[in-house]
């Protein structure tokens, strides 16, 4: 006897064509994402003659992040953290309001899908169509079909992996580079994973990436309660199910106009399933069959489990603002802004330069030929602007310890070029007759200023005297 599979061949979802208020919604959602990918690269943003001047551009060869009038540097990483805490709870919020509104409307499988399914139904007409290609037998005629089909689809893939790597260097010249086959091989690698990723994701596999791939539809459980908004069937109402104008029929005619749109093959009345991404294309559907037999629309919408004993009793549920002003989102609206307001607050005091001072601590200090004791620091001056900064380093208000900077004459600047850093030795001496500070230890404080934009910034240090 055959132990049985363990193995449930993918069964086709060929989804029909519907229109309507959430279809709408879905396709000026993908016009704008889509349009937000494809074009950022393509931005120019001027940042003076010694910086790129790509919009938004991860620059991975110097180490840098642009995005518009943003920079940021390795050292600065907690700003890509925090948008990523705050991409997270914008995650939390939405879902916790208003389910997987993420995996119906934005997510790049569902997106890209979309597309792809659009590219379909063009080449091969609506649902019935492709349901009787897909079981006749190949011939010309479905081979031209199909390859149609695939070439488009590997035009859009070609264009998605294309695109993506426009943003780790400039696009103009990466594009010239690509098209003269003289750019780097793993710009070409990126582009043929992205592109064969695409075209699989989004021709093939589409609703198994989002069913076995995904880890969201798992985890997103624990952020939603009874009181999210999700896409339901009012059974009550709905049940038993017949032809219309049957006397003791409910309100569904079980048209499955409700399943035949429904890209993930699922049949919503049978109930909330891990399957459904909220797309709402199954509440077009069965809007429209409502609008013809002459009965109330909503048989399927958003729903709340909370509202369902009200509506079986008879009651009107809570309105859709109750359901979404809840402590819960509050809380996750709350937290996304504090890490908003901490970020643009981190944004607006940093400077244009920034200072870091490590002491040399083999040996703590050097006693010279004279008796003077001396403490060597290493500092690091970062100029973060478009253009060459010089520095002064002084020792701010000390009348006691003395400075030099390895490699700058007395009372001359340093030079950092732009968008650079530069590593100075410098020298704090405690003369033989200074006592108190040739024996005991002192704190003091580096002071950096820059003199044309008539900014200073300070770092607080140590100076070890003997013995200390
Ligand atoms: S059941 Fe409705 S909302 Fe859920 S995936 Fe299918 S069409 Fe979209
Ligand atoms: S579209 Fe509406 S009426 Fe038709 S089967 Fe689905 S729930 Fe029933």
């Amino acid at each position: 006897m055959s132990s049985p599979s363990l193995y449930a061949p993918r069964e086709p979802i060929f989804p029909r064509r519907v229109s309507g208020y959430y279809r709408r919604l879905k396709w000026v959602i993908l016009i704008v994402t889509l349009g937000i990918y494809y074009v950022t690269p393509w931005l120019r943003w001027d940042r003076g003659p010694n910086l790129s001047d790509q919009a938004v551009l991860v620059d991975i060869a110097n180490r840098r992040f642009y995005f518009f009038w943003i920079e940021i540097w390795p050292h600065e990483f907690y700003f890509v953290a925090g948008l990523l805490i705050m991409a997270g709870l914008g995650l939390f919020l939405f879902t916790s309001a208003l389910g997987r509104v993420w995996c119906g409307y934005a997510c790049p499988q569902t997106v890209w899908t979309d597309l792809f399914i659009l590219v379909e139904r063009w080449i091969e007409g609506d649902r019935n169509a492709r349901l009787r290609l897909h079981r006749s037998t190949w011939t010309l005629q479905k081979w031209r079909l199909s390859l149609t089909k695939w070439a488009i689809w590997l035009l859009i893939s070609v264009g998605t992996g294309g695109a993506w790597v426009f943003y780790f260097a400039d696009a103009p010249t990466l594009l010239a580079d690509l098209m003269a086959f003289s750019a780097h091989p793993a710009a070409y690698c990126t582009i043929g994973f992205m592109t064969l990723t695409t075209f699989i994701f989004g021709g093939f596999m589409r609703e198994q990436i989002c069913i076995y791939a995904c880890p969201w539809p798992r985890i997103q459980a624990a952020m939603m309660d009874e009181h999210t908004l999700i896409v339901g069937y009012r059974d009550w109402r709905g049940e038993p199910r017949g032809k219309a104008n049957t006397s003791d029929a409910g309100d569904c005619i079980d048209c499955k106009a409700c399943v035949n749109v429904c890209p993930m093959g699922i049949d919503i009345r049978n109930g909330s399933q891990m399957e459904c991404i909220t797309c709402a294309l199954c509440i077009d559907a069965c809007d429209d069959v409502m609008t013809r037999i002459g009965k109330p629309r909503g048989l399927i919408d958003y729903l709340a489990l909370s509202d369902e004993p009200l509506e079986k009793a008879g009651a009107a549920p809570l309105s859709t603002w109750s359901h979404v002003l809840r402590p819960r989102n509050f809380l996750y609206t709350g937290l996304w802004g504090s890490v908003g307001l901490a970020m643009l607050a981190a944004l607006f005091v940093r400077t244009d330069f920034e200072m870091t001072v490590s002491p040399n601590r083999n040996p703590l200090y050097v006693t010279q030929s004279d008796g003077a004791i001396r403490n060597i620091y290493e500092v690091r001056l970062r100029n973060k602007s478009g253009e060459d900064k010089m520095f002064n380093i002084s020792l701010d208000g000390n009348q006691v310890l003395a400075l030099e900077v390895e490699g700058a004459p007395a009372g001359s600047g340093v030079i950092v070029p732009a968008d650079t850093t530069s590593l100075r030795r410098v020298y704090v001496t405690a003369a033989p007759q200074d006592a108190a500070a040739s024996t005991a230890r002192t704190e003091f404080r580096f002071l950096v200023h820059d003199p044309e934009a008539k900014e200073w910034i300070t770092h607080d240090a140590v100076f070890h005297g003997k013995g200390t």
